[in-house]
């Protein structure tokens, strides 16, 4: 089963958005594995950081804003595939900044619409 965790993670790594302001590798932050009512092992679910670069009005890079987003990964039950995949909620720090305006709820609206349109919500479903 652990080769299919890394398998997963990394099929998961592959389809992160990369490029429109996240220019940094993947970091898998916390692995936790999720167990049905008899203790098998059904998926996995996978806390990732990358941090967004944003852009001043001249387009100078400006500051760098750590986020955090969570993907659940689960096996199908003959425990070989990867049935589905579940994008969720990151989390990133609110602050100012008079050259690039800072992170606000915006800025959540366009990671937000960043990862949906990166269709990796689409994943492997049935
Ligand atoms: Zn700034």
């Amino acid at each position: 089963m652990s080769e299919n965790v890394e398998n997963l993670k990394e099929f998961i790594v592959h389809n992160l958005p990369h490029g429109s302001g996240i220019n940094y590798d993947w970091l898998c932050e916390e692995e936790l594995p999720i167990y049905d009512d008899f203790n098998c092992l059904i998926g996995i679910e996978f806390i990732f950081s990358n941090n967004f670069d944003t852009i001043t009005e001249n387009g100078m890079y400006c500051c760098e804003i750590p986020f955090t987003i969570k993907v659940t990964g689960k096996f199908s039950s003959d425990g070989n595939i990867i049935f589905s995949t579940e994008f969720k909620k990151f989390a990133c720090n609110y602050f100012e900044c008079e050259n690039c305006g800072g992170a606000d709820y915006s800025l959540e609206d366009y990671l937000e619409q960043l990862f949906f349109d990166c269709e990796f919500s689409l994943g492997i479903e049935e």
